[in-house]
């Protein structure tokens, strides 16, 4: 049974982090927990076991965490989508835009091609979306690189923000906890 009310309280959250006005939402608090981490692996494994994924992506950095684990228990691969100038082979970025200036995300151009599909099922992985760039991106991301993301998850959503209006346009979108 997921206590979704104990998960949340396991985030901790830190003000002013990492400039002043933020409030920081901080999930190291629910990895140092083991019945929350546990709670929260068995539900996204319950969620996604029957859903025909040949890869897990995971958005750096703390989408990497959670994204591994997950693939591992669903015995699939693993993806990462990095900053750009990280990963070494050949790779493909999509940009988006921040409040002041750009930033990007990347993949490897080969990155879905070891499921021996011409279309592999992509899940998509973060700890949290706030404005959505982001995810939006590496939504973009996944779809060019010639897979197809069957949805993209979240283990927070700050609803709010309605950063995932633009995904919902192609993709589902499915937010573990949310913050209203
Ligand atoms: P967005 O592009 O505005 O949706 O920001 C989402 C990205 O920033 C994700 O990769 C998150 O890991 C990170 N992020 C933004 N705010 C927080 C937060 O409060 N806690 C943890 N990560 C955050």
């Amino acid at each position: 049974e997921t206590d979704k009310n104990y998960l949340l309280h396991s985030i901790r959250e830190i003000e002013d982090f990492p400039k002043p006005g933020i409030k920081f939402k901080d999930i190291t608090t629910l990895l140092g927990d083991a019945k929350a981490f546990t709670m929260l692996m068995e539900h996204l494994v319950a969620r996604y076991k029957d859903m025909d994924i040949d890869y897990v992506a995971g958005i750096e950095s703390r989408g990497f965490i959670f994204g591994a684990a997950l693939a591992s228990q669903l015995k699939t691969c693993f993806v990462p989508i990095r900053k750009p100038g990280k990963l070494p082979y050949t790779t493909i970025s999509e940009k988006y835009s921040l409040e002041y200036g750009v930033d990007a995300v990347s993949i490897h151009i080969d990155a879905f091609s070891t499921a021996g599909k011409s279309k592999p099922n992509v899940l998509l992985i973060d700890d949290l979306i706030a404005t959505g760039g982001t995810a939006t991106a590496a939504v973009n991301l996944i779809n060019k690189a010639g897979a197809h993301c069957i949805e993209a998850c979240f283990i927070l959503n700050l609803t709010f923000l309605q950063g995932d209006l633009d995904i919902k346009k192609t993709t589902p979108v499915y937010s573990v906890l949310e913050v209203l």
